[in-house]
């Protein structure tokens, strides 16, 4: 009673590759950037912000806690 269904023939795909020197500007950026993002998420607590006092301390303040960066 059991008929094997054949298989669809897998198409043959192509997966790019990107040269390093192409990726390489973009990932420092990208780091860059998260590193900046982590700097004030972890260790910003107001006295050397661009934007002085605590303003961006208190917005990333929940997910600083979530993170479990000491604060207070
Ligand atoms: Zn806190």
């Amino acid at each position: 009673m059991s008929q094997a269904i054949p298989a669809p023939a897998s198409p043959e795909i192509a997966v790019p590759t990107i040269p390093l020197g192409q990726i390489a500007p973009w990932a420092l950026f990208f780091g860059l950037l998260a590193v900046i993002a982590l700097f004030f998420v972890s260790a910003d607590q107001g006295a050397i912000s661009i934007p002085a006092g605590n303003a961006v301390h208190e917005w990333v303040h929940d997910g600083r806690h979530l993170l479990g960066f000491p604060c207070h």
